[in-house]
């Protein structure tokens, strides 16, 4: 699986199980795929997975697909199905698929805000971003609001089965960062339907926020590192760099005491620069504060400044995450004990595999 995504795959027939997803906030260009019971998010749109030795070859009568490496069979696959949901649309003539999407096999994902201050300019945006391209190409809208969300993620439980539901948001301001409007939209989604949800933001410039994310109806909250190392951070998102590492450290032990240990989590990108050392090294940091560190392989997307940017070797995913893996065994902190988020969903990275 970690090879899988760090070359990607070629698909005989691109239109098999749901949509790939392009754009957007956070990893993108990359289409669920389930191997051995695990799904997990591999590129398709990638130049790297252009070149990649895996192929899926067409699926059969059941959706299921054969594996190949070069010419050699290695695996039987499947494709999520489109979910039933995105057959609808709001009473205003929205399709539902453009409020929320499916992620994984089980995940309802949305950006509630699909603009952010950090975009605005190219210079100062997150290099490795998307969130503007989705909104141009027209397949989501700028804001969800409340009530859309609450009438998306009601029909998705009910028609498609889905278990947990991620809010992530451009950033707004330099203030709450988000987090005003990932309460809104929580309290009404909340309203609506009994289901796990994670908020994901920049640090807000106010701990209480944390208080008020909860009472709305927040279960678990990612604040996303990215990448670690001063010089990466300020190479590869200018703006995002604003926020010191250290506010980062500071709010997630204020999190942590709000949402428990293990409920608060964030993303970091391998291959965008960090050493091995420099991301085992602040794994260890949140993992003494009981922050589930998710360490994804970058996945290069199309249209961003770096889309050439190669994506991480099997080698060098492998050399952080199996460490990693057993001292998150070590802090007993597991995926599975998220209630909702990135990291319970696992599908951008291999490390659940590790987790000991
Ligand atoms: S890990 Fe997060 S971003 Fe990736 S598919 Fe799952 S919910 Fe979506």
């Amino acid at each position: 699986m970690t090879e899988l995504q760090s070359f990607g795959l070629r698909l005989a027939d691109p239109g098999a199980g749901a949509a790939s997803r392009r754009g957007g906030a956070g990893p993108s260009d990359h289409k669920a795929v389930t191997v051995d019971g695990h799904t997990i998010m591999v590129p398709v749109h990638t130049s790297s997975a252009w070149n990649s030795p895996f192929t899926a070859q067409a699926p059969d009568a059941e959706g299921r697909s054969t594996l190949t490496r070069g010419s050699i069979p290695i695996a039987r696959i499947s494709f999520p199905k489109q979910p039933r949901f995105y057959a609808m649309q709001t009473f205003d003539g929205v399709p539902y698929s453009h409020i929320a999407t499916l992620h994984g096999s089980d995940v309802l994902a949305t950006t509630v805000l699909q603009t952010c201050i950090r975009y605005e300019s190219r210079k100062k945006s997150c290099k490795f971003c998307a969130i503007g391209q989705s909104l141009a190409a027209g397949r989501t809208i700028a804001r969800k609001t409340p009530e859309q969300l609450a009438e998306v993620a009601r029909a998705a439980v009910l028609l498609d089965g889905v278990k947990h539901m991620v809010l992530t948001t451009g950033t707004p301001n330099a203030t709450d960062r988000g987090a005003r409007i990932l309460c809104e939209s929580a309290f009404a989604i909340k309203a609506a339907v009994d289901i796990p949800i994670q908020g994901q933001c920049e640090p807000p410039d106010d701990d209480q926020w944390f208080h008020r994310m909860k009472a709305a109806g927040i279960d678990s909250l990612g604040m996303h590192l990215e990448v670690v190392t001063p010089e990466v951070r300020e190479r590869v998102m200018p703006g995002k760099a604003s926020v010191p590492v250290a506010r980062y450290m500071s709010a997630f032990e204020a999190a942590v005491g709000v949402f428990g240990r293990g409920q608060v989590s964030t993303y970091i990108l391998a291959g965008l620069g960090d050493t091995r050392e420099a991301i085992l090294e602040i794994c260890d940091r949140l993992l003494v504060l009981g922050v589930y560190p998710f360490v994804v392989p970058f996945v290069p997307i199309s249209g961003t400044p770096l889309e050439d940017h190669p994506a991480p070797s099997p080698e060098f995913m492998k050399s952080i995450l199996q460490p990693l893996g057993r001292s998150l065994g070590e802090a007993n902190l597991r995926s599975s004990d998220i209630k909702a988020g990135c990291g319970k969903c696992g599908a951008c990275s291999s490390l659940s595999v590790y987790e000991s």
